[in-house]
This record gives structure tokens, sequence and C-alpha cells, in this order.
């Protein structure tokens, strides 16, 4: 299971990880440009997005984890 998790947040449009402006961020109600099609994306909606993605990733390693560890409880 990895240590550290990272949330990369996603441009709606394009599905490309957005950048961000050097030194700024973000908070609620802000719009990120996307670099790569220029639209806007919503903070929050991609921030919600990105943090559903995530809870699905951690689920998914920690579901692995309870097979490895009920596997060893049957030897
Ligand atoms: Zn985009």
């Amino acid at each position: 299971m990895k240590e550290t998790y990272t949330i990369t947040l996603l441009c709606v449009f394009c599905d490309v990880p957005l950048q961000d402006e050097e030194g700024k961020e973000y908070r609620s109600g802000d719009l990120i440009k996307c670099q790569q099609c220029g639209e806007e994306n919503d903070y929050d909606s991609v921030l919600e997005i990105a943090k559903e993605k995530s809870i699905a990733e951690i689920e998914e390693d920690m579901t692995q984890e309870l097979m490895k560890a009920l596997k060893n409880i049957g030897k």
C-alpha cells in the first residue's frame, strides 16, 4: 500500500492534469484555466472529482491488502 496519495486535478473537458500557476493557491469559487484546451474549470468541481477518484484508489489498495491478509490467515 502506498504511503502517500497525491491528488491530481484533471480538466473536466479534456482530462489533462491541470497545471497550477506558479505560487497561486486556488480556493472555492475559483476558475482554473486548462493549459491544454483553454477551458476554465470550476475549482470546486475538479476538486470533488479528484477526491472521489482518490478515495476509489485508496479503497482499491485497501481491498488488495485485506485480501492478502485473509490469504495469510488461511494458511
Ligand atoms: Zn482541458
